[in-house]
């Protein structure tokens, strides 16, 4: 359906955002929908963030994806915050009802969702963590969530995995980053929570011949899809994951809470990978 002008409206924000693969997903959901709806993307400066995110709730959208470099802004706004999102300390998700903003966050469970729709469900697993950012915290509170049985954090900045931990995973172990590729043959799952592989970043190396076991492993990384750190892992005979998965099942929550019904059961894949340049 072509929107009118009573169409339902939500958006992404952030600074870029020419890059957002959000519109173009949204888009086909929208579509395969049948929805009287539009998706934009919406770029703010970090201290034009509040009056933009709010000038749009003003002008009637259901709501607003946050990425980077808003999320933990994005809380500050926020009349009511979820749990997730208080403890994550972030939200890639804000909704507008009743004069209102509600904060939450689906990075964790999208995460999850798409480890598990691999086949990788970390209930009960031991998981390798590299990274202590933003991504790493939503990974490791769906971890836990998830009933991960323990959880390794390597992190270049070692009191940021300790602060990691702290706020999330206090059980958790913290390994030095030189020591990432020790841990390896001790775990079920690993996962890049880096902005390492990322295209215009250096590459993440890791040695998965240690591996005792086939091991799961994941890259919140989508572009380019298949990095170098997954390349190695499958050399190695281990199962990969690709970031592209965390962002779809992040976006199907989000649909949901932007236009009142599920995500359709259409694939997006295919077209977010003809964006990428990637080739089904
Ligand atoms: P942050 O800037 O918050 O964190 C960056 C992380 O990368 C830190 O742990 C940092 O370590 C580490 N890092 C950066 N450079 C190096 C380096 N040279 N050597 C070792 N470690 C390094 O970023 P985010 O956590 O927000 O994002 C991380 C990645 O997750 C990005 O690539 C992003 O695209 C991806 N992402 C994917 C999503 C998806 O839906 N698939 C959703 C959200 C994020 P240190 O603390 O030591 O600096």
């Amino acid at each position: 359906m072509k929107p009118t002008g009573a169409a339902m409206m939500a958006g992404v924000i952030g600074q870029p955002i020419a890059h957002s693969l959000s519109p173009l997903m949204m888009a086909h959901w929208i579509e395969a929908a049948g929805l009287n709806a539009l998706y934009g993307p919406y770029i703010a400066s970090p201290h034009m963030f509040a009056p933009v995110a709010l000038a749009l709730q003003r002008s009637g959208l259901s709501g607003l994806n946050v990425t980077l470099p808003h999320k933990e802004q994005a809380l500050v706004i926020a009349h009511r915050i979820s749990d997730r999102a208080d403890a994550i300390g972030a939200a890639n998700l804000l909704t507008f009802a009743d004069g209102e903003v509600h904060a939450d966050n689906t990075d964790a469970p999208g995460f999850i969702g798409s480890l598990k729709a691999s086949g990788g469900d970390p209930a009960g697993q031991r998981v390798l963590v590299l990274g202590a950012g933003g991504a790493a915290r939503s990974i490791v509170y769906g971890l836990v969530e998830a009933g991960a049985s323990s959880i390794i954090i390597a992190n270049r900045n070692r009191d940021r995995a300790k602060a990691l931990r702290d706020r999330i995973a206090p059980a958790a172990e913290i390994t030095g980053w030189d020591g990432r590729e020790e841990v390896v043959s001790d775990v079920d799952i690993v996962v890049n929570a880096t902005s390492l592989g990322l295209t215009g970043q250096p590459v993440l190396d890791m040695d998965f011949t240690k591996a005792s076991k086939p091991l799961i492993v994941a890259d919140s990384v989508y572009s380019p899809l298949k990095t170098a750190f997954l390349r190695t892992a499958e050399e190695a005979g281990h199962k990969t994951v690709d970031g592209l998965g965390m962002l779809i099942e992040q976006g199907k929550p989000s649909f949901e809470a932007f236009f009142g019904q599920p995500a359709p059961d259409v694939d997006v894949r295919t077209p977010l990978m003809a964006a990428l340049g990637e080739t089904p």
